[in-house]
């Protein structure tokens, strides 16, 4: 214990540069830790100056990390392509470059340049969503969940909403049907079954208390078997004959019918608001592919209620959020410019020769650098859209593999596979892998090129030691 260095020591001896409140955590934390390993006799038999190196490396190593941003880039291996833990989409570079001239400057965000005068946020994407949509008005918030609230809290406050239980959804992170409509205000009024509702129980439902007919897409679920839900077109009739409100949370949220790529067919929002329904809500980073936003459609009168709702101050978008949503949405004026630029849908889209060529390259520059212990190869998997879209819809694509023929001879190597995932998570930038059968998978189209470099370098980095 007495040769525990002092705080000033180690202080002194830190050579990398950082700010000082992060030197003396560094240093602090350092020498409690040694302090623990002596107790425990983790530490034991050793000289002062060893001891002073210990605590030293220890220190430096909690530096650097200190140093690091906290919110930082990971490379998805994962194959879910809308990750919500991953942070979801990811911008096509047109609309970062609009992000930064925006708000590296000042900019008319609320002001009408025609008139001179004081104008409004919503006016840069308000167009552009009717034009893509057929909408007759717009709303952007900061999330869908947001959407769904303000939607309920505004139309339905004090009265009875129905959902069919089939669609009484919780979604990751605490976004539950029930729990959003309790604080909106609305009071829930569940109809049907798990699996099967009819038209009949919404008509049955429907009194003097009801407002609003809600459907609710199922998103990260599916009910397979004996099921039966009722259609839009119907439910648009029914809530008509009794002057209620229809409205959709369509979670996701898709421009392009992606059926014509293999995958599942879903409505498309352009086929939702056809339907005739009043409010339709969906996610501005799932399949849609731009920044975290809700964006609600519909009729003019409702969303004008929405608009002037005070909520709306309490949820609305901000400048950042909107200059790169304004972009996406311009991409998709060109369809086919959608799927090239966006990189979500050029993700969901990816041909099977492309993702041939990705694996091989992957697989070419670690086999230059894994040792002889570890075997690569590359496997069929399944890829996920993810984000709570298409959940049981498999997208057929390739991993590179890879797993121990037997354990290395080092202790500083990592010497099975859970070992390494864990290891690949502490990397700059870490790697976000799977394991599946006593294998790590790299599934290639969730990739991005810049990807190859670093986990070639990574595995050079920890295997080469
Ligand atoms: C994802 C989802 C939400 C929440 O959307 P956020 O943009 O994450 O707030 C709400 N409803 C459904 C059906 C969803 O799939």
């Amino acid at each position: 214990m007495r040769f525990l260095p002092k705080v000033d020591q180690v202080l002194n001896s830190l050579k990398e540069d950082a700010p000082h409140i992060f030197k003396l955590k560094a240093a602090r934390l350092a020498i409690a830790e040694a302090r623990e390993n002596i107790l425990l006799g983790k530490i034991k038999d050793i000289s002062k100056e060893e001891l002073k190196e210990i605590v030293l490396l220890k220190a430096e190593n909690y530096l650097h990390k200190f140093k690091q941003p906290s919110l930082r880039r990971v490379i998805n291996a994962t194959g879910v392509i809308v990750h919500t833990n991953l942070g979801r989409s990811l911008l096509p570079k047109e609309a970062i470059d609009n992000m930064i001239e925006v708000s590296t400057s000042y900019s008319n965000l609320e002001y009408n340049l025609e008139a001179g005068k004081r104008g409004i946020r919503y006016s840069h994407v308000v167009e552009l969503l009717c034009e893509l949509t057929g909408a007759e008005d717009a709303l952007v918030v900061n999330n869908n969940a947001a959407a769904v609230l303000i939607s309920l809290e505004t139309l339905a406050k004090g009265k009875e909403v129905i959902v069919s239980r089939g669609e009484l959804v919780e979604i990751g992170g605490s976004f539950r049907i029930p729990d959003v409509m309790a604080k909106s205000g609305a009071i829930l009024r569940e109809v049907g079954t798990t699996n099967r509702t009819h038209l009949k129980d919404y008509k049955n439902a429907i009194n003097q208390e009801t407002a609003m007919l809600l459907k609710v897409h199922q998103s990260n679920y599916k009910i397979l078997g004996f099921t039966k839900a009722v259609d839009m077109e119907e439910l648009v009739e029914l809530a008509k004959k009794h002057g209620l409100y229809v409205m959709e949370d369509l979670g996701s949220g898709n421009f392009i019918d992606f059926s014509k790529f293999g995958l599942e067919y879903e409505p498309t929002v352009q086929e939702v608001v056809k339907n005739g329904v009043d409010v339709v809500t969906f996610s501005g980073d799932k399949m849609l592919g731009g920044p975290q936003a809700g964006i609600i459609l519909g009729k003019k009168d409702i969303i004008e209620k929405i608009k002037t709702n005070p909520l709306n101050r309490a949820v609305r978008i901000d400048k950042l959020t909107l200059a790169t949503l304004e972009s996406v949405l311009r991409i998709y004026l060109e369809p086919e410019e959608a799927i090239r630029r966006i990189p979500t849908l050029n993700m969901i889209c990816l041909e099977f020769d492309e993702i041939k060529r990705r694996a091989r390259r992957l697989s070419r520059r670690l086999k230059k650098v894994i040792p002889e212990f570890l075997d690569l190869k590359i496997t069929e998997t399944t890829s996920r859209v993810g984000g709570g879209a298409l959940p049981i819809c498999p997208l057929k694509s390739l991993a590179v593999s890879i797993s121990y023929k037997k354990a290395p001879n080092s202790s500083q190597i990592p010497s099975s596979v859970s070992e390494l995932e864990e290891r690949l998570r502490h990397t700059t930038p870490p790697i976000i892998t799977r394991i599946e059968e006593e294998s790590l998978l790299f599934d290639v189209r969730t990739l991005l090129d810049r990807d190859y470099v670093d986990i070639a370098r990574i595995f050079e980095d920890i295997f080469n030691v």
